[in-house]
């Protein structure tokens, strides 16, 4: 799957992550409760080795009907009965080897008990009778009230373990089975699966069409696939592989723009892996309302028609990271497949890192660094502010919960590490003897570990203990010092995390540069082993900057205090535009006149977009008029991403009305980029100055790719502060607005609520029916609202969404807004009760001092 966050993916494209996932930083806490027991892998009893499933689909009643068939074999003697997953399934009737056999259907199983037990071996054929209509596994989609231009298709989703809701299967990944799907659509529909397409037949007085698609290579349950709808096909090549793209019809040039790459992404990864892409064609699939980014469906990717943009988007926005990372699965996750979800690191770290893989490929080395740097963005965000699990991990109450970013990015970032600690050369020929001598099966963590070891050389035991098997990443501090007499310069590293049994020392293999009065550097590699390491260099005079490494290729945490001259000359110098960024970033904090004058000049010669970007992210942290001036001239940029930056960094100035002009003035003018119109109407938002309102009114005329203009309109209003938001919040997160608008509406009245106290009840009452809304967006927005919110009231929606949202992300959002709301309230509560127990106190302190003050009256000796 791509990042279950394609909207957070976008948020953080656009910067300011929690307006638009509403995801709040909350403090690290456990990732799951001391309650939630290890899931282990199941048990079989049989080998499913061939299924097919014949389908017939109902758009009308939203129902499918049909028969699937496997073809099994006992694993051990005297198998009298098997059981088959079977979600919500209408079970009509069951066969084994042509007669009908006893069956029984209960708790999403189907239990079939052969007439005569079968031998270790012993094949047979069990087809089942079903329909169903499905609320997970397989969704229809159409046109209704609200969106009456919605294209009608129907699209299955079964990882992680779904598919049971659209056929009976044994639905877990530690099976691989070849299939079949034929299936019967309207006429003007096209149907896409798994494999070639065998025939594809036209009944004329049914007015229907049947297609059967047959899969060669044995697959896992969960990548089993089937969409149906009006589709155009576009029909490109890679070698002798056909690619396809099937999109709503009228989008052709948009495909072309989002799936372009396809055919260049297979070639180069045939070349990196040394593995054949291996299957008879590759589709991409585009559709409407996916729930996912992407799904890897083997040979058949499901795509969010969301990818599909425009030439201005394209501007600064492409598809290729989640083209990439579909395709990279195809090898990394369907020929050889996790054999349980703790070790799904496999499969998704492995799409992530291929990603990368091509950002470098394709754009080069500083891209890439970029791409690493987002992922550790990801994982830190996470590791920092929700939780910290190690990336195996079988303690979880839905599967879908590994879905994180420790998975992802943290999964991402070990291969990277393990590249850099093994050599390009050595890397890759492990990859490839890890996917030649596991093709077509099953995998778990320590295969990988055992091709690195054989193709190195290496006992790489330390290695997947520290990153995969324990959790954290290292905490470093550096410092370093030259002794003149000696000509010797001292690094110091010290590892300052706090070790426990889940996060240890780590030994990491790392390049120390130093750098010259004139930027050339020497390099050096050493091993960091200890707590405290001390590295002494032989070194001709003092360098002018020492730079732990430069390339950033560790997942760590790095304080490195050095004076402002080492880091302007980082800022000018370093070959690595990433550490020319990191120095920018310094600067920032520096703040003095000597290193706005550096970041002005960075900002508007360097020449990698990154590096202007984050220069003007520093300008905006210093925030001085001398800044300002600075980022005004960075309006006109060239590069939409720097320019991004510049406004955002204009938003920085509250209640400024020069930078307030200066947005105001890019709306106006309106810019190339929907991007950076966008960020621009957010951060003049972010000003609060009294004309901004009315402008970012304006502002929600404007149409743009997936609403971002609207979206951080919306936002900005928020950002005023102003109450009119409340209105215009209600109007825009009603059913039938664009969606990701809704979504920006509903971040808008949330932050209203929390900082109007008047208002705070009516924006719960209008958001509470929400959790009930068709839109799976909605839904999944709503527990950040009511966590910003961050009244009591918001406990019992969230509640029930939690019990009653099918959606397992959904699900888990709402049990954590529940807890954090049910802490403030706690809190609260424990407020009064301290209240009331101070209060008693006060009274019994009181009537002790009366009768003290009787008793001293009592003992004082007369007078009189
Ligand atoms: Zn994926």
């Amino acid at each position: 799957m791509h990042k279950p966050r394609f909207l957070d993916q976008m948020a953080l494209d656009l910067g300011d992550h929690y307006a638009f996932t509403g995801r709040f930083a909350r403090g690290r806490r456990p990732f799951q409760p001391a309650h939630v027991e290890p899931n282990w892998p199941r048990d079989r009893s049989a080998e499913i080795k061939h299924i097919k499933i014949e389908l017939a689909l109902d758009f009308e009643r939203r129902r499918i009907a049909g028969t699937a068939t496997h073809r099994i074999a006992a694993i051990a003697d005297g198998l009298a009965a098997l059981e088959f997953d079977a979600a919500e399934l209408a079970i009509s009737a069951v066969r084994a080897g042509g007669e009908p056999i006893a069956f029984e259907s209960a708790d999403n199983k189907l239990r079939v008990t052969f007439a005569r037990a079968l031998a270790a071996g012993g094949e047979i054929e069990v087809a089942i009778d079903y329909s169903a209509t499905p609320r997970r596994g397989l969704y229809f989609v159409g046109p209704d009230d609200g969106y009456p231009d919605k294209p009608v298709q129907a699209w299955t989703q079964g990882e992680d373990e779904d598919s049971r809701y659209w056929f009976p299967c044994y639905d877990y990944p530690n099976n691989r089975t070849t299939s079949e799907v034929i299936a019967t659509v309207p006429e003007k529909f096209t149907a896409v699966s798994n494999g070639a397409l065998v025939a594809a037949t036209h009944d004329a007085s049914a007015r229907t069409r049947t297609f059967h698609w047959r899969h060669e290579v044995p697959h896992s349950t969960y990548l089993i696939t089937l969409c149906a709808g009006e589709f155009a096909t576009i029909e490109d090549r890679a070698g002798a592989t056909p690619v396809l793209y099937y999109v709503q019809p009228g989008r052709e040039d948009d495909a072309r723009r989002a799936f372009g790459n396809t055919p260049k992404m297979i070639e180069f990864f045939e070349r990196r892996i040394g593995v054949a892409y291996p299957y008879a064609k590759y589709a991409q699939v585009a559709v409407s309302d996916f729930i996912f980014g992407g799904m890897e469906n083997t040979s058949a990717t499901t795509q969010t028609a969301d990818t599909m943009h425009d030439a201005r988007a394209h501007l600064d926005f492409k598809s290729d990271p989640l083209v990439a990372h579909e395709l990279a699965h195809q090898w990394w996750g369907d020929l050889l497949t996790c054999r349980d979800w703790s070790h799904a690191w496999l499969n998704e770290g492995f799409a992530t890192y291929f990603e990368a893989l091509w950002c470098e490929e394709n754009l080069g080395a500083d891209e890439f660094a970029w791409n690493l740097r987002q992922d550790r963005g990801g994982y830190f965000e996470e590791d920092g502010h929700h939780y910290r699990r190690p990336i195996v991990c079988n303690r979880y109450r839905a599967p879908i919960e590994l879905f994180d970013r420790h998975l992802y990015e943290k999964g991402s970032l070990v291969l990277h590490m393990l590249r850099r600690e093994t050599g390009d050369a050595l890397f890759f020929k492990a990859l490839n003897l890890y996917c030649t001598r596991h093709r077509g099966r099953n995998v778990i963590t320590q295969d990988l570990q055992h091709a690195f070891e054989d193709a190195t050389g290496r006992n790489l035991d330390f290695f997947f203990d520290q990153w995969v098997y324990k959790e954290g990443h290292p905490e470093i501090e550096v410092s370093s010092a030259f002794d003149d007499k000696r000509k010797l310069a001292t690094v110091t590293v010290k590892q300052t995390q706090k070790t426990s049994e889940a996060v240890g020392l780590f030994r990491l293999s790392v390049t120390i540069a130093l750098m010259d009065g004139e930027g050339r550097e020497t390099r050096h590699r050493v091993e960091v082993r200890e707590r405290e390491h001390v590295f002494v260099f032989a070194c001709g005079q003092a360098p002018k900057a020492v730079r732990f490494d430069p390339e950033h290729d560790l997942v760590k945490t790095l304080k490195h205090k050095r004076g402002r001259e080492a880091l302007e000359l980082e800022l000018a110098r370093a070959p690595e535009a990433i550490g020319r960024s990191a120095a920018a970033h310094e600067l920032g904090l520096e703040g003095s006149p000597q290193a706005t004058a550096a970041l002005r000049t960075a900002m508007l010669t360097d020449g990698f977009w990154g590096v202007q970007a984050d220069a003007a992210a520093a300008l905006g942290e210093i925030r001085t008029e001398a800044a300002l001036e600075a980022l005004i001239e960075g309006v006109s940029l060239a590069h939409p991403k720097a320019r991004r930056s510049v406004v955002r960094a204009l938003g920085a100035f509250r209640a400024n009305s020069r930078a307030a002009e200066a947005l105001a003035a890019v709306l106006e003018k309106g810019d190339p980029s929907y991007f950076v119109e966008a960020e621009s109407a957010l951060a003049l938002g972010k000003t609060r100055d009294p004309r901004a309102f009315a402008q970012l009114e304006k502002v929600l005329e404007r149409p743009s790719y997936l609403e971002v203009i609207r979206a951080h309109a919306l936002a900005g209003m928020a950002e005023t502060r102003d109450g009119r938001a409340i209105a215009i919040g209600r109007e825009w997160s009603a059913y039938g607005r664009p969606p990701r608008a809704r979504v920006a509406a509903i971040g808008t009245l949330a932050r209203i609520a929390r900082h109007k106290e008047p208002a705070r009840a009516e924006i719960i009452d209008f958001l509470t029916p929400l959790a009930d809304d068709r839109e799976f967006m909605v839904r999944m927005r709503l527990p950040g609202a009511f966590e910003e919110i961050a009244d009591a009231q918001g406990i019992a929606p969230m509640s029930r969404l939690a019990e009653r949202d099918l959606d397992g992300r959904i699900q888990r959002r709402a049990r954590e807004a529940v807890a954090l709301l049910s802490e403030g309230k706690s809190h609260i509560e424990e407020g009064d009760r301290l209240r009331d127990d101070l209060d008693k106190l006060r009274e019994q302190n009181k009537k002790l001092q009366e009768r003290l003050d009787k008793l001293e009256a009592l003992s004082r000796p007369k007078e009189s």
